[in-house]
C-alpha cells in the first residue's frame, strides 16, 4: 500500500472519487492551499477530520492571485515532500489540478466581492482578492464538499469567502482555524521561508505588537491611537508598514475611539521583499468579562 493517499490531478477524477464517498454516505471536508505545507495547514486538516468522514486536500499555486511583481515563479513547491505530509497528517485525496484545469482556454468569469476587499490587503494587491474569490468558487464547485476551511491567519480572505458562499448559495459550510504560531509568536506561513536570519528574529515583533493593541484596546484606548502606536512602534523596529488598523471583526469597517464591541487588530508589513500579514481579536474588556 503506498504511504501517502491517491493523487488526482484532474475534475473528472476528483468528482468520481467524492461521487464514490457520497454513494456510501460519507461527508467530504476540502482544504484548499497552495502547498508549502506546514503545521497551519495541518491544524486545519485536524479540524476537518473530526468533522467529516473524508479529507481532501487541493494543492495550486493560483496565477490568478499574484501581482505581476509578485511571487508566483518563486513561491516555494515542493510537491514530494507535501504529499508525504498530507498523507501522514491524515488528507485521504490529494487534488493537484493543472492551470488549464481550473482556468480552461478562454476562461474569462471572475469572482469578486468587492465590499470586503477594497482596502487592507486588496489595496495594496488590488486584482489578489478577485483571483482566490475566482479559485476558491471554481474548487467549491468542482469538488463539491460539505465543508471548506479556512485559516483565520487570513482573516480578510475568511471573511470574504464567507460572504461569496453566502451571497452565492454554494451548499458549504466554511469553518475557521485559529492561526498556528511559532514559539516565538510569529505565524506560520509559506512565505517565512523567504526570511534572512536577521528578518527572522525581529519578524516576531509583529505578533507582539498587535497583540498589545488589543491589550490596550481592551483597556480603553481608542482605536485609532492604539493603531498609530502600533504602527511607529513597528516603524522604529525596522518594519515598512502597510497598514495596521482596528476594525469591526464582522464587518471590516474601520473603528475609531473605545471598542463597543468585537474588534480585529489587522496588519500587514514589509521586511525585505516579504510581506507579512497577522491578525488577533480585541474585545472590549466589558465583553471578555461577560457583562
Ligand atoms: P495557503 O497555502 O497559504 O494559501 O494557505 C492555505 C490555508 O491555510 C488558508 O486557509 C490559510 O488561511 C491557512 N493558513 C495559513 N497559515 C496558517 C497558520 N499559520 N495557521 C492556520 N492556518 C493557516
Amino acid at each position: 500500500m503506498p504511504r501517502h493517499p491517491p493523487i488526482v490531478r484532474t475534475v473528472k477524477d476528483l468528482r468520481a472519487q467524492v461521487a464514490k464517498w457520497r454513494q456510501a454516505g460519507e461527508t467530504v471536508a476540502l482544504v484548499p492551499t497552495m502547498g508549502a505545507i506546514h503545521a497551519g495547514h495541518l491544524s486545519l486538516i485536524g479540524i476537518a477530520k473530526a468533522q467529516a468522514n473524508r479529507v481532501v486536500v487541493s494543492i495550486f499555486v493560483n496565477p490568478t492571485q499574484f501581482g505581476p511583481r509578485e511571487d508566483f515563479k518563486t513561491y516555494p513547491r515542493d510537491e514530494a515532500a507535501d504529499i508525504e505530509t498530507l498523507g501522514e497528517a491524515g488528507a485521504q485525496l490529494i487534488y493537484v489540478p493543472s492551470v488549464e484545469d481550473m482556468y480552461p482556454p478562454g476562461s474569462a468569469t471572475r469572482v469578486s466581492v468587492p465590499d470586503l476587499t477594497e482596502d487592507l490587503c486588496g489595496a495594496a494587491r488590488p486584482q489578489h482578492f478577485q483571483g482566490v474569490a475566482t479559485v476558491v468558487t471554481t474548487l467549491l464547485l468542482q469538488c463539491a464538499p460539505d465543508i471548506v476551511l479556512f485559516g483565520e491567519k487570513d482573516y480578510q480572505q475568511l471573511l470574504m469567502i464567507k460572504r461569496l458562499v453566502r451571497d452565492l448559495s454554494i451548499p458549504v459550510r466554511v469553518v475557521s482555524g485559529p492561526t498556528l504560531r511559532e514559539g516565538d509568536g510569529l505565524a506560520l506561513s509559506s512565505r517565512n521561508a523567504y526570511l534572512s536570519p536577521d528578518q527572522r528574529k525581529i519578524a516576531p515583533l509583529l505578533y507582539r505588537v498587535i497583540s498589545a493593541i488589543a491589550a490596550d484596546l481592551a483597556e480603553g484606548s481608542g482605536a485609532d491611537d492604539a493603531a498609530l502606536a502600533g504602527r511607529l512602534k513597528l516603524e522604529a523596529e525596522g518594519f515598512r508598514v502597510d497598514y495596521v488598523a482596528v476594525r469591526d471583526a464582522e464587518t471590516l469597517v474601520p473603528l475609531s475611539g473605545p471598542l463597543k464591541g468585537r474588534a480585529r487588530v489587522l496588519a500587514a508589513v514589509n521586511l525585505g521583499a516579504t510581506r507579512l500579514i497577522d491578525n488577533v481579536p480585541a474585545v472590549p474588556r466589558s465583553k471578555t468579562k461577560g457583562n
